[in-house]
């Protein structure tokens, strides 16, 4: 076999999982993470489907993911006062499977600890390549040959650009912003949230850590604001500029968002590629396709991303030009798919007129009892199991 030597940019979903099945394969996977340690805690993530099931339980980490979940029940929306007006059902949020995406890395570096080297605080610096390899070099570290270079590191992917240019040719704003940090559970929610819609806005807490904290999260409504990703000051004070005296548990999460020990706030948006490979280097997840965060399809696409190309890197021998090739080929129109339902969701979430906004609130009171009531869980399902997925071993 050739190109066993392989260096992967990121240690979230897609890093790991592709490490876990290039090892499997016979090859020798090496990752480089940004942040000086695993991340913890973080967002809820899900999985959903046969496809997304089948991949973790061949990888043996289906039971500590289920023993991990988060177990959440239905979502509410609320008044202002903060009164119930309609339930949404869990399979709609939780997938088959709901984890914190902290968890979710810590299960799949535990299950690659042992057979990939992980290297944590550098970045990739650059990549220059050559016919029998690509020569890294790290922010921090000596540089190194490898036969290929697969960039893992999500929707900003430093790889994706020292490779395929500037992230604005590929990054496609959904027309929302979406701002989410860890805080006291003071509504004392039960494995449950609550939401709360205004036009254009939408404030919502959710329980966490079986209610022994809760995540506060923000959406709005905006066209792109060119906001530096690391100025958490600036992204504090446009929230805040938003959010203040928008009702229910708004000014009281603003409160608390000074002190969150892990305040994210980013663009929700999607990365459209028409090729997710050039020479020896080739995106998986996130970087290549981000189906966006609104969208409920990250981890598992990604998932699906890293037993796909691992598994044509192997069935080709290792040689990269016919894997890449198929890679795309098995994973584009499944990837399409996930990505349409994050643009939906996303034109859905946060209504620009009052009146759209009121309409959605009733809709959502009625739905229960309305003959298509699942119809979203069910289309998210459908799009989840759209792949068939070949057996590599
Ligand atoms: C708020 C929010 C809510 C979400 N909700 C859901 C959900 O409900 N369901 C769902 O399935 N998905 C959800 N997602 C999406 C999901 O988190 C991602 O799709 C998934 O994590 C993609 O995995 P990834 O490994 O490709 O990228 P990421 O998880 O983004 O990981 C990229 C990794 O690369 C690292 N990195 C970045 N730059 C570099 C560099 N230069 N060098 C080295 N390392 C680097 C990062 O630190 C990170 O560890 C949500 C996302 C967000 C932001």
């Amino acid at each position: 076999m050739t190109n066993v030597n392989v260096l992967i940019s990121g240690a979230s979903v897609a890093g790991p999982a592709l490490a876990y099945w290039l090892h499997r394969h016979g090859f020798t996977p090496t990752i480089v993470e940004r942040a000086p340690a695993l991340r913890d805690g973080g967002y809820a993530v899900d999985f959903r489907g046969r496809a997304h099931l089948s991949v973790l339980r061949r990888m043996g980490v289906l039971d500590d993911i289920e023993r991990a979940r988060t177990g959440m029940g239905s979502m509410s929306y609320v008044d202002g006062a903060g009164r119930p007006q309609a339930k949404l059902p869990a399979d709609l949020f939780s997938g088959d499977v709901e984890i914190l995406r902290g968890d979710l890395a810590r299960i799949l570096y535990d299950a690659t600890k042992e057979h990939t080297e992980y290297v944590f605080g550098d970045s990739v610096a650059s990549l220059t390549e050559d016919a029998d390899g690509v020569t890294v070099t790290f922010e921090r570290g000596a540089p190194r040959r490898f036969d290929l270079v697969i960039g893992a590191d999500g929707l900003h992917s430093t790889t994706r650009r020292l490779t395929f240019g500037p992230e604005e040719r590929f990054v496609k704003h959904l027309g929302v912003y979406c701002a989410i940090f860890t805080t006291a559970n003071h509504l004392g929610l039960d494995h449950t949230g609550h939401a709360y819609r205004t036009a254009g806005k939408l404030v919502a807490m959710y329980s966490a850590r079986h209610n022994t904290e809760a995540k506060a999260v923000f959406y709005f409504g905006s066209p792109e604001l060119g906001l530096d990703r690391r100025d958490v000051t600036r992204q504090q004070a446009v929230l805040a500029e938003r959010f203040t005296g928008n009702g229910w548990q708004s000014d009281r999460l603003l409160r608390d968002m000074r002190y969150a020990p892990d305040f994210y706030f980013d663009s929700v948006a999607q990365v459209r590629m028409d090729a997710w490979s050039r020479g020896r280097v080739a995106l998986v997840g996130d970087a290549a396709y981000c189906p966006s965060s609104l969208s409920g399809m990250g981890s598992g696409l990604a998932l699906v991303g890293a037993y796909v190309l691992a598994g044509e890197l192997a069935a080709a021998d290792g040689d990269h030009r016919i894997a890449f090739a198929r890679y795309e080929r098995e994973m584009r129109e499944y990837a399409t798919g996930c990505q349409k339902m994050g643009d939906g969701v996303a034109k859905l979430m946060v209504p620009g007129s009052r009146l759209l906004a009121s309409v959605l609130n009733r809709y959502y009171k009625v739905m229960p009892y309305l003959p298509g009531k699942n119809m979203a869980a069910v289309m998210a399902r459908k799009a989840a199991e759209n792949i068939t997925l070949r057996d590599y071993s």
